[in-house]
């Protein structure tokens, strides 16, 4: 087994668990509600696919930083967490821990808290690591931020977690895929209607039905907690920036989820700073 591919397995794991924590799973599951046979497109993870569709060169609404104080907060942190793949809804509690707390503004949307775990030492150590993020979260089109209330910055190399108005960071994961990774996590905050996003669970269920298919393996094996997030980045991609992925995956993820791509086209989302088109 790759190094890649652990971290993906730990990622599929730890994401489930976090969803665990906060909602009842579906018991309809449009996998076996129907005879259709469904599939997939890709093998990997939708961050994993291209790094490049958000690069470090793409616009951010980021404008300032303003610490405000250090204090102890309570939230996930998933090293502390001890994997039991038989019991892992009993291992996800939050815990306490010192962080360093910002508040961060950007253009036409509003501000959020980082909070920067102490472990970081010194106050400019983490407005550093702050403003790293602060950055590429100003980069994400403005619909993906409307629920999100905060960011938490731990170390360590893990896979990043979404949802209740909050994304956990770990500062350690590819570098190259931040912004996919951000992408895809504040989908699960602002969109995800298991964390009562913008998203209408109905109609994306029948949109699943009518595709009969899935975005990635990740999104056909949990399907209620990933299928937005993973589909909505690569919607994102042919929409927005075609230009970043393969044409060959260009037309793949346009032939197989028209539905989806449909749905989300007729939201009316706001893209600022992004270009769209
Ligand atoms: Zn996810």
């Amino acid at each position: 087994m790759t190094p890649f591919k652990f971290r993906l397995l730990k990622n599929i794991i730890f994401l489930l668990i976090f969803c665990f924590n906060t909602v009842t799973v579906a018991t309809e599951d449009p996998q076996q509600s129907s005879n259709f046979d469904y599939d997939y497109i890709f093998e990997q993870g939708s961050v994993w696919i291209d790094k490049d569709i958000i690069t470090k060169k793409d616009p951010s609404s980021f404008v300032s930083l303003e610490f405000i104080e250090e204090k102890q907060i309570e939230w996930w942190d998933q090293r502390t967490w001890k994997i039991n793949e038989k019991q892992y809804e009993t291992t996800n509690q939050k815990i306490f821990f010192n962080a360093f707390i910002f508040r961060a503004f950007f253009e036409k949307s509003h501000d959020i808290l980082i909070r920067v775990n102490s472990e970081f030492k010194t106050q400019k150590k983490a407005e550093k690591q702050a403003a790293i993020y602060a950055k590429i979260y100003g980069q994400m089109p403005n619909f993906l931020k409307e629920r999100a209330r905060s960011l938490t910055i731990h170390k360590g190399n893990f896979g990043w977690l979404g949802g209740n108005e909050d994304v956990i960071i770990y500062t350690n994961l590819s570098r190259a895929h931040s912004e996919e990774a951000m992408f895809h996590e504040l989908t699960h905050v602002s969109l995800d209607f298991q964390f009562d996003g913008s998203v209408n669970e109905n109609e994306w269920r029948n949109s699943i039905l009518q595709d009969k298919y899935y975005i990635t393996r990740y999104a056909y094996d949990y399907f209620f907690q990933e299928d937005i997030a993973e589909t909505t980045l690569w919607w994102f991609a042919t929409k927005c920036k075609p230009n970043t992925v393969s044409k060959k995956n260009y037309n793949k993820v346009i032939k197989h989820l028209p539905n989806r791509l449909k749905y989300l086209d007729s939201q009316d989302y706001d893209f600022y700073p992004v270009v769209c088109e």
